[in-house]
């Protein structure tokens, strides 16, 4: 016997650990829910894996087989389930976050300890930590540089999912409530999960959206996104089988359209960098991956933070970023940008404090591209946005969402008022924001005045005379 243990490869094909085990037959497979990582959850997340739990699940018993799951310690449960399957193998993915590092070294001491034999493999990305490096072997701090190399690699075929005959015959109890795991049913309305789902996703998407995807991409009432995001956090869909699918929609483009399918694929990348990023340098979960001179005084505000996070900024194309959020467990990237620029440079609060609300209510949550986008966001990551570009609200609005129609999907107060009124809110009059929107909030912040005070922060911080 064999056992795959599940982790965030929530399918059955496209997936390298599976197969390998597969190789040798009489595969297990399993899941452990690990209160270590449900501690980081939030319940859109959770609501999502259980959801694509319950997919797998129905897979394996279609072969008759079945996914077996335990709660606990991995370090603990693994060596256990191995045991009770007389399992000579155990085969994961590997995950490149410190927190998954440190659970798998223990994982893997275990099983030495119990003389199981282990194998981890790389799926989760195309290129590995330490494969893509500049030419004196480091690992890359500037994106273009990466995904030239990265673009020019040549990429894996999908790995076939395992025949019935290579699962082996077990049953296993049902999955646990959300409530068993300690989280409430989310209020927000999460996709539908698991890999039927996902592959309609990007199927839809690569029929269309995906030639216009470099003109559409940041106009966030466009659907002009592939929204894989949670996909690819859970591995409901493999890299490969992706990749594979822009591929062969590249074979039908050329001019513009072919340029837009390769911009798709540069996102993929962003993906594997900041994968990378984090496999080099695990403190950035917390730490600022840059250092200044001295350190960044950021200010300390409950109600300015309680404001971002309700959505009640008084910007608002600020609001209705974070009231997407609060509604779908997803925002669009350039709505991530924005308010991630407006919570560090016009509210001056700590990238931490975004990302860990970000963290608690994004079902695409991923330690790196959140990090990542924080980092960049904050002037604080790795190629990240320089410190004196501060992102004007006013004008991004205008650009990105010019008939207000997406501010008006998710901020209802403004529905009645014009696209005018809703671009110009923080310049208009007490007298005319009463007539246009009476319900709506006052700016809780002067955008220009807070900009200075930003860029002064940052030269402090940088010891700037
Ligand atoms: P598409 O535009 O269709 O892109 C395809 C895929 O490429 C995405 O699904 C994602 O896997 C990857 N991708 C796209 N943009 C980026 C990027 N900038 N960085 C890394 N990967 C990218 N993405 C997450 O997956 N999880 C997060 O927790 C996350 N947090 C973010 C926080 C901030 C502050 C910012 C600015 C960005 C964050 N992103 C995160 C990146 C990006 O916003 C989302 O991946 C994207 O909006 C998801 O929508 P989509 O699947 O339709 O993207």
């Amino acid at each position: 016997m064999q056992l795959h243990w599940h982790r965030r490869d929530l399918r059955a094909s496209d997936n390298r650990g599976l197969a390998t085990a597969a190789d040798a037959g009489g595969v297990v497979p399993v899941f452990v829910f690990d209160d270590g990582v449900l501690a980081h959850a939030g319940a859109a997340r959770v609501r999502f894996m259980l959801d694509a739990l319950a997919r797998l699940r129905e897979w394996y018993r279609e072969r008759g087989s079945d996914l077996v799951v335990a709660r606990g310690d991995p370090a603990e449960e693994i060596p256990r389930l191995a045991a009770e399957y007389d399992a000579e193998r155990v085969v994961w993915n590997q995950d490149y976050s410190g927190l998954a590092r440190t659970r798998d070294a223990a994982v893997r001491r275990a099983l030495d300890d119990a003389g199981v034999a282990r194998e981890s493999v790389h799926d989760a990305i195309h290129h590995e930590p330490g494969s893509i490096t500049t030419n004196a072997g480091d690992p890359y701090s500037v994106y273009t540089y990466f995904w030239k190399k990265w673009r020019d690699r040549e990429k894996a075929d999908p790995y076939p999912a395992p025949g019935a005959d290579s699962l082996a015959d077990v049953t296993s109890e049902d999955l646990p409530a959300i409530d068993e795991l300690g989280f409430k049913e989310p209020t927000a309305d999460v996709s539908e999960a698991g890999t039927e789902a996902a592959r309609e996703r990007l199927s839809t998407f690569c029929e269309d959206a995906i030639y216009r995807y470099a003109e559409d991409r940041d106009y966030p009432e466009r659907d002009a996104t592939s929204r894989l995001s949670t996909d690819l956090k859970w591995g409901t869909i493999g890299v490969r089988e992706a990749y594979e699918a822009t591929e062969e929609a590249a074979e039908n483009a050329d001019g513009d359209e072919a340029e837009s399918v390769e911009e798709f694929q540069s996102q993929l990348a962003w993906r594997e960098f900041y994968a990378h990023v984090l496999y080099f340098n695990p403190e950035v979960v917390t730490e600022n991956y840059k250092s200044y001179e001295h350190g960044i005084e950021w200010r300390d505000d409950d109600d300015a933070l309680a404001a971002w996070k309700a959505g009640e900024t008084g910007y608002p194309i600020v609001d209705a970023g974070m009231r997407q959020l609060r509604e779908e467990a997803y925002m669009h990237n350039r709505m991530r940008m924005l308010v991630a620029s407006f919570l560090t440079k016009d509210l001056l609060l700590d990238w931490r404090e975004g990302y860990a609300h970000f963290r608690e209510h994004l079902a695409d949550h991923d330690t790196a591209n959140d990090n990542g986008g924080w980092q960049w966001a904050a002037s604080t990551g790795t190629d990240a946005q320089p410190y004196f570009r501060v992102f004007n609200p006013t004008t991004q609005g205008e650009r990105y969402d010019p008939d207000a129609t997406y501010i008006k999907e998710y901020v209802p107060e403004l529905r009645d008022a014009s696209a005018d009124e809703i671009h110009d809110w923080p310049e208009l009059s007490p007298t005319e924001r009463e007539s246009a929107a009476p319900d709506y909030y006052e700016p809780i912040v002067d955008h220009a005045e807070r900009r200075e005070m930003a860029i002064s922060m940052f030269e402090d911080a940088r010891g700037d005379d």
